[in-house]
């Protein structure tokens, strides 16, 4: 049980309601990138000098024998190639052997090195691999993110992976008030490269964060933010976001970017919007049709029954974890709509 927690994200209201897999992998305790923005701080601590997590190979290598049927995350708390990534490697090797599929976020062009593309590109034909790229600016990818490889080469790693026939696509994160130039930039990029749908997360912080990154972008601080969680944990700083107008402006500009390239956009944990029986707003349903996807708030609303592709529960060890989020969901729905689904958009959004 202890070793299966490991491999689950926990039920919260914006996960439960609206993310399409809750498994993950985390081969590293920390993460060398040091994006100012970083949430995964807030569940794993401060920055520093990642230790590879040997362990999880052959815990991985137990929950893989029995559980392929739903997406994997690489990673949510540091990124899976970082160096040394040997152990992220090994993973994607379990992930071959048993057919789990994987998502691999992640900011490093490592990504098509020599002892990477040919396993990724071996994934791919087995349609069990789509690379979610993140790049957010051209001009402050050195300030935000001062320890990740240069978003020019990320930039490049793109076309790379599209040429070769490894699915990817480029989420444009996290989206700033002042920045909007620099994100359409961005996803200009990526699109003529080959990605093949961009997606966009708006920028959520602490008041202290949001002081400390446009002092360090040099800019005023856009006036309003809005409350971001359903509700404030006591002890904890209160979190921030910008406002529903401008999210929602933010993203039909890059919707719309991305139709003119004939390719889609999906926000994440934004909105309610319902992408079509089987799609999910990670994109991967632009890999694989045969697996399947957690059934969310977007598809209760949608009158959808949850069944094929959609799963609410599965089997041992992990079903339950499925179980505990849907719990979640059933009592969204009555709950806190307006701000879950508050951000709403219009076509050209689906192609
Ligand atoms: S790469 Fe991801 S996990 Fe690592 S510091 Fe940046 S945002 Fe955090």
């Amino acid at each position: 049980m202890r070793e299966a927690l490991e491999f689950v994200i926990k039920p919260s209201n914006y996960v439960s309601a609206l993310c399409y897999s809750i498994f993950r992998l985390e081969p590293f305790t920390t993460c060398s990138f040091g994006c100012v923005y970083c949430y995964a701080r807030w569940y794993r601590g401060p920055h520093g000098r990642p230790r590879p997590k040997w362990e999880t190979v052959r815990a991985f290598e137990k929950i893989a024998k029995k559980y392929n049927d739903f997406f994997f995350r690489l990673a949510t708390l540091s990124d899976p190639f970082q160096e040394p990534y040997g152990i992220t490697l090994k993973l994607l090797e379990v992930a071959k052997k048993y057919e789990v599929p994987i998502i691999i976020n992640t900011k490093s062009d490592a990504v098509v090195k020599p002892d990477v593309l040919p396993l990724l590109k071996s994934l791919a034909s087995r349609s069990l691999v789509l690379v979610q790229l993140s790049a957010s600016t051209l001009s402050y990818s050195k300030v935000l993110e001062p320890g990740a490889p240069d978003v020019r080469r990320r930039l490049g790693a793109v076309g790379v992976l599209a040429s070769e026939g490894v699915p990817v696509v480029v989420r444009v994160q996290p989206l700033f008030p002042g920045l909007e130039e620099e994100h359409l930039r961005v996803a200009e990029e990526a699109l003529s490269r080959g990605a093949l749908g961009l997606i966009g997360e708006s920028f959520r912080g602490t008041r202290r964060d949001i002081e400390l990154i446009y002092k360090l972008l040099g800019m005023r601080i856009p006036d309003r933010w809005e409350p971001y969680q359903l509700n404030v944990v006591e002890g904890k700083e209160p979190l921030f976001h910008p406002p529903k107008e401008w999210r929602e402006r933010m993203h039909y500009s890059l919707a719309t970017l991305a139709s003119r390239y004939g390719k889609h956009y999906s926000e994440c944990k934004d909105s309610c919007t319902f992408y079509g029986l089987g799609r999910d707003c990670c994109m991967f349903w632009k890999v694989s049709s045969v697996h399947k996807l957690r059934y969310t708030l977007r598809e209760l609303l949608a009158g959808i029954p949850c069944k094929e592709p959609y799963a609410c529960d599965g089997p041992p060890p992990l079903g339950k974890f499925l179980r505990m989020h849907h719990r979640k969901v059933q009592k969204l729905k009555d709950e806190h709509l307006e701000k879950l689904c508050g951000v709403e958009f219009h076509p050209p959004l689906h192609i």
